[in-house]
């Protein structure tokens, strides 16, 4: 049997958000929803680890991506609401503290890793009425609020010659990027969203609406708050809005693709082109990423393209003399060529590159029709989708490693990358129990590749449910200890999303005892 973590009667806690919220809110502004058929819709009816992501009504009546979830230990939300301000945000959780009712907060649903599902039950926080956006251009700065979508905020930046930096290849909310500092494509020229962030304004676990800083350039005034919520996944507050740091839109982009007989030169290639341009670059390159040939030949099925099927770079610069960034360009293709590179098309109007790019955007969702044999009417499969970040220097045998395992193992898989962060994915589709164990063997050896190398178990999808039982290999048991008591000390009712992101210390998801956490890591780990 499961382990009751949290005690309460679900009936209790509908009626009581009802009685408390509704004759405080406008229904318009703050929808409570009890109706447990389309949560049950919303959140539960596939029995697999993994579904496809798909769009679903949420309460704001947009769509929104299905996360790929593990399903075995999940149980119905007994309700939903979309305050729309941060005092209603702050009523719901003094009602969830009360009652020590968990509290999943739900941005785009877009999470890899399974963050937003109501693992026990409890209120689901959906973020898509928190929308509000004001540009301090002066600041170079704006306030945004947590449901506001990526590409939304690109809508309103762009016509101000204004951009956020972070660019997953998804459509996410502003609060889900930034708890768990998510990041994508253009991350060697802006940062992850944590180095984008100046200041947020959160309602703590226990109701309290706080900002975390002055949006100043400089506060030497204690601990680091804003850093503490960036990654944490709703496990220690709701992130209602955040100060973001924008930038002035370049006015040229230039691109490249460049292919490679083996993904191995590929990456030597890479990781040369980085030390060539030396720590900082010029800040031109914005986009490196990577494809493998079984990645380039998906992709030509779902978008039409037509690339030869072989380990593909491309390349993208942005600034505002077209000179410049060939320039850069010309550095680079001088590394490739000393790198046995096959093939290199540079163009200068970046624009040509948007069907590839399209593509490469679209890596998961052409995993997912790779095979042609799903069991859906559109051939869809479920897709498993792994995520290490390793240090430049181990990022030529980690992938080659990785492939050679996959391979030997006799299963193709679609691997894309942020290239030059060291971030790179293995895409697997299952369909059988015996396909998805096999991956997820692959995936943990492929983990404790990456964290023996010196890497991250994850570069940017961030814990949830999957990433769990990888951590105490990156991270030992002093680290995680200080980790639990800081959750504790924040979270002392322990509501904000139970069950995730943390390793289980007295007990496991399954309710029973946790074993004995293993020997600490190696010391070159720590
Ligand atoms: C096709 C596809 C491509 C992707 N590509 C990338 C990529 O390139 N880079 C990348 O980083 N990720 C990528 N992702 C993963 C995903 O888009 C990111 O993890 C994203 O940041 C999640 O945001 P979300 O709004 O969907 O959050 P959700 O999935 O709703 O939630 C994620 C976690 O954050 C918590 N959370 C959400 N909002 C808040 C809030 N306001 N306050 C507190 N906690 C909150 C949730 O409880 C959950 O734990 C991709 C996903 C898909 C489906």
């Amino acid at each position: 049997m499961r382990a009751a973590l949290f005690t309460f009667d679900p009936t209790v806690v509908v009626d009581s958000l009802r009685a408390e919220l509704f004759p405080r809110f406008d229904p318009k502004q703050t929808a409570l929803v009890t109706d447990a058929a389309a949560l049950r819709r919303d959140f539960l009816d596939d029995k697999s680890m993994y579904q496809h992501p798909r769009a679903l009504p949420n309460p704001a009546g947009q769509p929104t991506f299905y996360a790929p979830v593990p399903h075995e230990n999940t149980a119905l939300p007994i309700a939903a609401v979309t305050p729309g301000c941060v005092e209603a945000v702050a009523a719901v959780v003094r009602v969830c503290y009360r009652h020590r009712c968990p509290l999943v907060v739900r941005g785009g649903a877009t999470g890899l890793e399974g963050g937003c599902v109501p693992l026990y039950g409890g209120v689901v926080l959906d973020t898509s009425n928190l929308v509000t956006t004001r540009v301090d251009a002066e600041n170079g700065v704006a306030w945004v609020g947590a449901g506001v979508r990526k590409l939304h905020l690109a809508k309103h930046l762009g016509p101000l010659g204004l951009l956020f930096g972070p660019d997953p290849a998804s459509n996410p909310t502003i609060g889900g990027m930034v708890s768990t500092s998510g990041s994508g494509m253009t991350t060697i020229r802006y940062g992850t969203t944590r180095e984008n962030v100046v200041s947020l304004v959160v309602v703590t676990a226990t109701g309290e609406i706080i900002r975390t800083r002055q949006p100043v350039r400089k506060a030497s005034t204690g601990l680091d708050l804003t850093n503490l919520f960036i990654g944490s996944e709703g496990t220690l507050g709701v992130v209602v809005e955040a100060c973001l740091k924008i930038h002035r839109l370049p006015i040229h982009r230039t691109g490249a693709m460049v292919t490679f007989p083996s993904l191995h030169d590929a990456v030597r290639a890479v990781v040369a082109m980085r030390k060539a341009q030396g720590a900082r670059g010029t800040g031109q390159l914005v986009r490196c990423e990577l494809i493998n040939g079984e990645g380039i030949a998906a992709g030509n099925k779902e978008f039409r393209t037509q690339l030869t099927p072989v380990p593909t770079v491309l390349l993208e610069f942005q600034g505002d003399v077209v000179d410049s960034l060939t320039d850069e360009f010309r550095t680079a293709e001088r590394v490739f060529r000393e790198h046995s590179c096959q093939h290199i098309n540079y163009v200068e109007r970046g624009a040509e590159l948007d069907t590839v790019w399209e593509a490469r955007r679209g890596c998961y969702m052409a995993a997912r029709k790779a095979r042609g044999k799903g069991t859906a009417a559109a051939t869809i499969e479920p897709v498993y989708i792994s995520d290490v970040c390793v240090p430049m220097t181990t990022l030529a045998d980690c992938v080659k490693q990785t492939e050679e395992d996959f391979r030997k193992e006799g299963v193709p898989c679609i691997i894309c990358a942020h290239i030059a962060d060291g971030n790179f994915h293995a895409m697997v589709p299952f369909a059988t129990a015996k396909e998805r164990q096999q991956t997820l063997e692959l995936d943990a050896r492929l983990i404790a590749r990456a964290v023996r190398m010196g890497g991250a178990c994850s570069g940017e999808h961030g814990i949830g449910l999957g990433k769990v039982k990888h951590l105490l290999q990156e991270h030992g048991q002093a680290h995680l200890a200080l980790q639990r008591g800081i959750k504790a000390a924040m979270d002392p009712r322990g509501i904000m999303n139970p069950g995730k992101f943390y390793p289980p210390a007295p007990l496991t998801l399954g309710g029973s005892p946790a074993p004995p956490l293993a020997a600490s890591p190696p010391a070159a780990h720590l």
